[in-house]
């Protein structure tokens, strides 16, 4: 009996010692020395800052005093650290639109769902590398529910990638998507859910919801020309009550409508069916930014895009493009004139992955934005359209440890930040830095 209590004794104390105890415990996991800080929402930088990382929250930011040294410390103090970027408009999967290499539709006739999935996985790495930690992804274009699926792959470790907001298959109206232009015959797959009638609206959005969607994305305009006047018609596709019926469904799930509109009747819709962010806005007319501003409208311009592989100047899809770009600038001006809640996006995906995401922040720049707008919109600003205010996009004591940094000024140069050299997600280190990731 004693022999027993003995080793009873022993075998606690053996599991005692076992134990970690609170003392043991780090204080921190990792240290970075930023020489300097941009902060996703103070309108000037900070100079030699430090901050202390926790698992995969920031817990304090304070002066650097030059003393902090060992294994866990990143040094940067001879770069300028970003919170990590968000992208607030890609299709993870859509593989680029080259009309050499098939268009649109080659994305849905030639590849099966492993190779896009494949496609997905590299779009998200491509992403993640060039310090782009969260993404709102729009609409996997004919793949189903599939960025539910990444974004899963991505939480649980299996790939690398940003956050993913996924908006499921999107939803659009008879003849308001493609594929199209086949046989009538056939009955062509369509890159988004296809709806007539509030009924179907509500409908398709329960749906999505229901299958992991943390934003419903519509299609307000599809076709666009220039007409014989040359002015920039688009096509309408819901009306007012299907979109109607959508927001009002997603917003009792506490989510959001992201609307695709360009301009005419379809953005007019659009704003008065109540959606949340327009996306592209080719050509707002002076009422329309106003409604915006009034409305508290989101506006997620996405300039790059509409520079890439113009159709030849004299060809009617030639002055289209031309007539796009020019509109695009326009409006883009008045939305920055009037205050309007601008996000960085870009639409990747109808280009290339193998692009360079940040060459919007050039583009926004170059039309009238300070760099540090530009870089809160696709920091804290962006966060707050995904209601994620505290904790992404902010460089602070509670936020998620999303962090990247530059080698130079990006407030003198914005192309700095194509050029990402340090990209953090979580708290760990995904790109840079000698020692220091765990
Ligand atoms: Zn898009």
């Amino acid at each position: 009996m004693r022999s027993l209590t003995l080793a009873l004794l022993s075998l606690c104390a053996a599991m005692l010692l076992a134990m970690p105890t609170r003392a043991q415990e780090p204080a921190v996991d990792l240290i970075i020395r930023a020489g300097t800080l941009i902060d996703g929402t103070s309108d000037n930088p900070i100079k030699n800052q430090v901050i202390f990382i926790k698992g995969d929250r920031i817990i304090k930011v304070s002066g650097d005093t030059g003393t902090l040294s060992g294994k866990n410390v990143i040094d940067l103090s001879n770069s300028t650290v970003l919170p990590g970027l968000i992208d607030s408009h890609t299709h993870i999967f859509l593989w680029g639109e080259d009309p050499a290499k098939g268009g649109y539709d080659a994305n849905i006739l030639k590849a099966g769902i492993a190779l896009r999935a494949a496609r997905a996985t590299f779009a998200c790495r491509r992403a993640l590398e060039q310090g782009f930690t969260t993404l709102r992804d729009v609409e996997t274009e004919g793949a189903g529910y599939g960025d539910v699926e990444i974004r899963e792959a991505i939480t649980e470790g299996t790939i690398p990638g940003p956050r993913l907001f996924c908006a499921t298959r999107a939803i659009s109206s008879t003849g308001g998507y493609n594929l199209e232009g086949y046989a009538p015959e056939l009955d062509m797959p369509k890159g988004a859910q296809i709806i007539d009638g509030p009924v179907e609206a509500r409908k398709a959005a329960r749906q999505q919801l229901d299958h992991g969607a943390d934003w419903i994305k519509v299609y307000m305009t599809h076709r666009s020309w220039v007409d014989k006047q040359g002015h920039l018609v688009s096509q309408p596709t819901l009306t007012v009550e299907e979109l109607k019926a959508i927001v009002d469904e997603a917003h009792g799930w506490g989510k959001k409508v992201a609307c695709h509109a360009y301009n005419g009747i379809g953005l007019q819709r659009a704003l008065d069916g109540g959606c949340d962010s327009i996306e592209h806005g080719l050509d707002m007319t002076e009422a329309q930014v106003k409604q915006m501003a009034a409305q508290g409208t989101w506006y997620c311009p996405t300039l790059q895009i509409y520079y890439e592989d113009w159709a030849p100047e004299d060809t009617p899809g030639g002055k289209r493009d031309r007539a796009r770009a020019a509109l695009h600038e326009a409006s883009y001006k008045r939305a920055l004139q009037a205050h309007l809640k601008i996000v960085f996006g870009t639409d990747i995906g109808g280009m290339p992955w193998t692009e360079s995401i940040a060459r919007e922040f050039p583009r926004m720049v170059n039309l009238g934005m300070s760099p540090m707008d530009a870089i809160q919109a696709a920091t804290s600003r962006a966060a707050e359209l995904l209601g994620q205010g505290n904790d992404l996009g902010v460089v602070a004591p509670g936020a998620y440890a999303d962090l990247v940094a530059v080698a130079h000024d990006p407030l003198a140069d914005v192309k700095e930040l194509l050029n990402v050299s340090f990209v953090m997600k979580d708290g760990v280190v995904f790109r840079g830095a000698s020692g220091g990731s765990r």
